[in-house]
């Protein structure tokens, strides 16, 4: 047998220990709240290394275990630490590294809540400074530091508009800094993508996307060295308290067994789709890492080994009526918010934006009234183009 075993092999067996518990293909959902022991000492012991013993679910509990061994395997990280959502995973990721006073440097098209987090409530709390930065350039982030920098915070590519961070010389150069690196990594997943690899200290993910899969779950997970996550196992997760339950770690686990399968799907799906839409005379533009045409086309393929099934196009109208009218008529693609699961679905960043930021701002990030964002689910790919076809026939 080869010394290592590959990915898929690796999300179907390991981290079970089927002995334990008679041999069960799946494992049990250990729902329970807390753990017992035989003695004064052996419950002692336990407290004495308590981010390996079970004692409390809000600290630790196998079905969580499990799913986090997992992940840290696919991550290519030492561990990782599953949380309630993946705005809490964020929420650990930067206090974990930040002190009153700090400075931050992320990306313009950072994901609207972490965004809030940072430059709203982490600013009015803990006087938190961020700057903000297109991203492509490594220069800019150079330019934006000051003495009091501790965090990079990267999303590559972005789940707004795609946008890449040239990972290994952003954190190398970080490194040469002291100043800590943390990437959400949500859109590539750990199978198109591994910033651990190249030097991030911690990477973060919504599990609700794609290591969930099935539009079932809300969790998230920072993934690290050891001692990271044993800190933020005993800090920001016992104590903020923003605990993973076992129930929604076992359906992680049942997802991250077809992830790599998955992945491919969605892939080859989104492929076809954003060929077909690039070449549709009312789609204007397609935003898509895969394509060619994409601005950062190379400097995807450098960092990542695949692309996911999260893209936009932007119609080739400004008129609402006629861009409602298209977004109407689709049957196969459902309208709503999130993506990474399942099922294919669309939605026009418009409609919330709009109502949070002024238009003008809305314009400079780049998205117009028609821009569509959609998700590419599992469906059969002659499905999902036949409908964006006859959607487009109505416009
Ligand atoms: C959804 C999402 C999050 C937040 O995850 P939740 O599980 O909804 O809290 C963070 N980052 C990105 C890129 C997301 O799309």
């Amino acid at each position: 047998m080869k010394q290592k075993l590959d990915i898929e092999t690796l999300m179907a067996h390991y981290a079970e220990d089927r002995a334990a518990y008679h041999g069960a293909v799946v494992p049990p959902i250990f729902q329970n709240s807390l753990f017992t022991f035989e003695s004064w000492d052996a419950i002692d012991k336990a407290f004495d290394d308590r981010v390996n013993s079970y004692i409390y679910s809000r600290g630790g509990n196998p079905s969580v275990n499990m799913a986090e061994a997992k992940i840290a395997k696919i991550a290519g990280g030492e561990r990782a630490k599953l949380f309630g959502s993946g705005m809490a995973a964020i929420s650990a990721a930067l206090l974990h590294f930040l002190a009153p006073g700090d400075h931050v440097i992320t990306v313009k098209s950072i994901y609207g809540p972490a965004n809030n987090l940072l430059n709203d409530y982490l600013r009015r709390k803990m006087n938190i400074q961020t700057t903000y930065v297109a991203g492509t350039e490594v220069d800019e982030f150079e330019a934006a530091i000051t003495e009091k920098t501790k965090v990079i915070y990267l999303e590559s590519p972005s789940s707004a508009i795609f946008s890449l961070q040239d990972i290994k010389a952003i954190t190398q150069f970080a490194k040469s800094r002291k100043i800590h690196t943390i990437i959400d990594n949500t859109w590539a997943t750990p199978i198109f993508q591994k910033p651990l690899n190249m030097g991030v200290d911690l990477e973060v993910h919504s599990c609700s996307k794609y290591l969930g899969g099935h539009s079932d779950v809300v969790a998230g997970v920072v993934i690290g060295n050891e001692k990271d996550i044993a800190e933020i196992t005993v800090n920001e997760y016992e104590i903020l308290g923003g605990k993973m339950a076992p129930f929604e770690a076992w359906l992680i686990m049942r997802s991250l067994r077809t992830l790599p399968i998955r992945m491919r799907t969605h892939q080859e799906n989104a492929m076809k789709v954003a060929r077909f839409l690039e070449s549709h005379p009312k789609v204007r533009q397609v935003k898509y890492p895969g394509l060619e045409s994409f601005p950062q086309y190379a400097l995807g393929k450098k960092q990542m080994s695949g692309y996911s099934g999260l893209m936009s196009f932007e119609l080739d109208t400004d008129n609402l009526k006629t861009i409602k009218h298209f977004f109407n008529s689709l049957k196969i693609f459902q309208i709503g918010v999130s993506w990474g699961g399942h099922e294919s679905l669309i939605y026009a960043p418009a409609i919330s934006y709009l109502k949070e930021l002024p238009e003008e701002q809305f314009k400079d990030m780049g998205i117009s009234l028609g821009n569509m964002r959609l998700s590419i689910g599992l469906e059969s790919s002659d499905d999902l183009i036949r409908d964006l076809k006859e959607a487009l026939s109505t416009t």
